[in-house]
């Protein structure tokens, strides 16, 4: 009888029971290599689709054993052929028992800087492009792509339309003045008008131009035309402050809702974080473990507090007068009329309620022109969203549908309702009370994981002072 044809099988595949008596191939990378004295290697093999190893068994019987097989090192890559069986050893269900092992790229000890050493987060990050092969980085890379699987479940399992916006734009959306400007002008020689200001007449665009901060206004007019739309795309920010949770390039889910006003854009966003939890919860128990593990030993019990328990709703006003009484020493002092620090709404989430905490009805002056003003006139229609450790994940609103209103709030900034007119538009034809949010992806994947740094849940981070890779 012939051999049987192996099966190109994941290390994932190759790990279940259901793949042990399988001829199969397996191509991955050597994790680390141990030598027993009863003339066998062990090969812990990698291949990125779950955080354990196969153990491949390479008996000394293999040709190349002791040319090949003896000489492999961490980081090698290889393709092995065997059989899976049931493990003796203990904390794994199967191992592969070679016949064939071949080398197909080495990676020099001296020099490759993944040893078996566990290395700092920090130093990782000088290691970009190698960092996706250790346990952590692998196992926030898989997390993440299915929080982002999720996200698209959700939104599409309710008839929600995916909408792209523009990278570019010339409206900057928070009026923050935290853009990056797109330009083709030569640094060196940009042309001046005759009063001495730039002459973006001859710039590619013919104005200046900005990566975008948002793109809920042009989702706005997606969802008073289509109804209820999400984009989900990178979002620019050049804030120039080193936290641990800001990027200066960072990915953004935006639902808008045609008809929707505060209470259902809340009621959409708590649904839409237990769904993610949940998902995670479900899909990734092994990498999920060894967050709670290595990374946050509160990791699991805050997420299934998350997908259980309702979330407390407050408005602003009363969470300033939690905060007043707390008794608690803020680095910021806190008042009426403030915005919230990182700190306050962690106490806010952490001590206090011990859970979400949906913040709304915000005051009008610390909030963007776009939000809806409340009949007393000094609040908007505003609500974030705060989790443990995070603090805000959330920030969204019921939008201004009153034409008149709308534009006394641009004036009142500093804008000009002429430069939006496209957005003004909307309020003057068939306009509706609608609503959205913004979720900053990497903040999920951050309060998900536990990871302590956002640097660390993007594969690319871009910060003040960093673009390699
Ligand atoms: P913060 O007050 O935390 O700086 P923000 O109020 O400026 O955030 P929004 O403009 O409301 O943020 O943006 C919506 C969401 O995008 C936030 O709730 C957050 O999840 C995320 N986000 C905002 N800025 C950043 C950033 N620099 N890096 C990563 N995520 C961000
Ligand atoms: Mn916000």
């Amino acid at each position: 009888m012939s051999e049987p044809i192996p099966q190109l099988i994941s290390v994932s595949n190759a790990r279940q029971p259901n793949a042990i008596g399988h001829h199969v191939e397996l191509r991955g990378w050597l994790r680390t290599r141990r030598d027993s004295k009863a003339g066998l290697s062990f090969l812990e093999m990698n291949d990125g689709t779950s955080l354990g190893n196969i153990q491949v068994i390479a008996p000394n019987e293999l040709p190349n054993y002791e040319s090949v097989v003896q000489r492999l090192t961490a980081g090698c890559s290889l393709r092995v052929y065997g059989t899976v069986q049931e493990s003796r050893g203990q904390g794994q269900a199967t191992e592969v028992v070679a016949t064939q092992v071949e080398l197909i790229g080495p990676a020099d000890p001296e020099t490759y800087p993944l040893q078996k050493k566990r290395h700092s987060f920090e130093k990782l990050r000088e290691w970009a492009h190698l960092r996706p092969r250790s346990n952590t980085f692998g196992a926030v890379a898989r997390v993440r792509n299915r929080i982002c699987r999720s996200i698209h479940d959700f939104f599409q399992e309710l008839g929600f339309l995916y909408v792209h916006t523009p990278i570019i734009t010339s409206s900057d959306c928070e009026g923050a003045g935290e853009l990056f400007r797109v330009t083709t002008l030569d640094p060196a020689n940009i042309p001046l008008r005759s009063d001495g200001q730039v002459d973006y007449s001859q710039d590619f665009f013919d104005r200046p131009t900005f990566l975008t901060v948002s793109g809920q206004l042009e989702g706005e007019i997606f969802a008073t035309a289509l109804g209820k739309i999400y984009t989900f795309g990178p979002t620019f920010r050049a804030e120039n402050s080193n936290t641990s949770r800001h990027l200066a390039e960072f990915w953004m889910i935006e639902p808008e809702m045609a008809f929707y006003e505060l209470k259902d854009n809340m009621d959409l966003a708590e649904a839409f974080l237990k769904r993610i939890v949940q998902d995670v919860l479900d899909d990734c128990k092994e990498d999920m473990h060894f967050f709670n593990d290595r990374i946050d030993q509160t990791v699991l019990a805050t997420l299934h507090n998350v997908a259980e328990s309702t979330f407390h709703r407050i408005s602003y006003t009363d969470a300033i007068k939690i905060l007043e009484q707390s008794n608690q020493k803020f680095e910021y002092p806190i008042s009426w009329g403030c915005d919230l620090q990182a700190e306050h709404e962690r106490y806010l989430t952490e001590k206090e309620f011990n859970a979400p905490v949906v913040l709304f009805d915000y005051p009008k002056l610390i909030k963007p022109f776009y939000m809806r003003v409340n009949a007393d006139n000094h609040t908007v229609r505003a609500m974030d969203v705060l989790v443990p450790r995070v603090g805000e994940i959330i920030g969204g609103s019921q939008r201004e549908d009153r034409l008149d209103v709308l534009e006394a709030r641009m004036q009142e900034q500093g804008l000009l309702p002429e430069n939006y007119w496209w957005y003004v538009d909307l309020r003057r034809y068939g306009s509706v009370p609608h609503s959205g949010f913004g979720l900053g992806l990497e903040r999920v994947v951050q309060f998900i994981t536990g990871m302590p740094n956002i640097r660390d849940v993007i594969p690319f981070p871009r910060t003040p002072g960093n673009a390699e890779f």
